[in-house]
């Protein structure tokens, strides 16, 4: 049997480790806005190579806080791929605005191609959702925001430690966010977020926005909410990320074993591996191809005691009537979603566990 993800196996691998941090932080009474948070910031804004990094309750609050802090207000229009997690949508309804859906691209990301045609007078940013642990093509982004005089908000959930052309996923436009949902590249123990910014004054206002619009001193100066991560998350995430550099490694390695033994089906189309482009450094969040007979191949897997899930439960964006949503033709993106699926992606499977799946899929289509 190969979950599609072990969350209890990934605790248990290091639970005297995880039980020791827990002690360590409760022991102290160290719960909110704490020392361990504070490094945890400090060093994963480190990391990534930005100003300011800011914990915050989860990755959809920290998109919804970044745009209030922009600024971002009713009627203002923003673009999106419709391949996303409804989360990107949300933030953008919360603050008022109105998500622009745009296709997906041949290597799944957003269409650069059909970014300009959907800018309108109220277009205020292009929101690039660096999916599966992968940027999307940044250079173009920049290019048409620049010219178009708009902002790039990332959405960089999946993308803690990519990089294109050398630079950090959630780095390029005003802000970036982070999500550290348990099943996350770097995950916590329940929900957690951040935002990145190298903009002093939007990160001020995000640190009043997550804690009550009150300043250092505790006094309140504007409005606010409750929006913070909490400390106790935070110092595990601190420990995980010591070691995240390997954990990169080993989800490159295993999408390169994926690549190595998948690659000469013609019945699949592969995202491009590590091996490929030197301008993109993918971190591998999940590992999603198109499969010709899609459903069947499934079905099989999962007969072997194989799971594999389609991303958000098969349902992009723009196929939410109840949303709004209507009327919208995608046409790239709907021929997308009969195909794609993801295979098992994470750090507790092993090298077994990878080989069993390749050779699955490989009788499957053998047939
Ligand atoms: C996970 C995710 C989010 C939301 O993060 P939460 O921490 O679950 O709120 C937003 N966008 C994308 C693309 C995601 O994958």
């Amino acid at each position: 049997m190969i979950p599609f993800f072990n969350y209890a196996e990934l605790y248990n691998q290091n639970k005297s480790k995880y039980l020791k941090i827990i002690e360590d932080v409760c022991s102290r009474g160290a719960f909110i806005l704490q020392s361990d948070l504070e490094e945890f910031e400090k060093n994963s804004a480190k990391f990534i190579n930005v100003k300011h990094f800011i914990g915050v309750a989860n990755g959809t609050d920290a998109l919804w806080l970044g745009l209030k802090a922009a600024g971002i207000k009713p009627e203002d229009e923003i673009i999106i791929p419709s391949h996303t997690y409804i989360a990107s949508a949300a933030a953008i309804h919360f603050v008022g605005a109105k998500p622009i859906l745009a296709e997906c691209s041949d290597d799944n990301m957003l269409d650069v191609d059909d970014i300009e045609k959907r800018i309108t007078k109220k277009t205020r940013g292009i929101m690039p959702v660096q999916i599966n642990g992968r940027c999307c093509d940044m250079e173009v982004i920049e290019y048409i925001a620049k010219k178009n005089g708009i902002q790039i908000f990332e959405d960089s959930a999946q993308a803690f430690g990519s990089k294109y052309n050398g630079k950090h996923a959630g780095t390029f436009g005003l802000f970036g966010t982070f999500s550290f949902y348990p099943a996350k590249l770097l995950g916590c123990f329940g929900d957690g977020g951040a935002l990145a910014t190298n903009d002093d004054e939007l990160a001020e206002k995000v640190r009043l926005l997550r804690d009550h619009g009150r300043n250092v001193s505790g006094e309140v100066i504007e409005w606010g909410f409750n929006s913070r991560l909490d400390n106790l998350q935070a110092a595990i995430l601190n420990y995980k990320l010591k070691s995240y550099e390997e954990d990169i490694f080993r989800r490159r390695e295993i999408a390169q074993m994926y690549d190595d033994g998948l690659r000469n089906i013609d019945s699949l189309d592969l995202p491009p591996p590590p091996s490929n482009n030197s301008k993109y450094f993918d971190v591998y969040q999940n590992y999603e191809l198109r499969a010709k007979n899609r459903d069947q191949l499934r079905n099989y897997l999962k007969k072997e005691g194989i799971m594999t899930i389609i991303q958000w439960a098969g349902s992009p964006v723009h196929s939410f009537k109840e949303l709004g949503f209507e009327g919208l033709s995608l046409p790239k993106t709907d021929k997308f979603f009969e195909k794609c699926v993801m295979l098992p992606m994470n750090m507790t499977l092993t090298n077994e566990n990878i080989y069993e799946i390749i050779s699955k899929i490989k009788n499957f289509y053998s047939k």
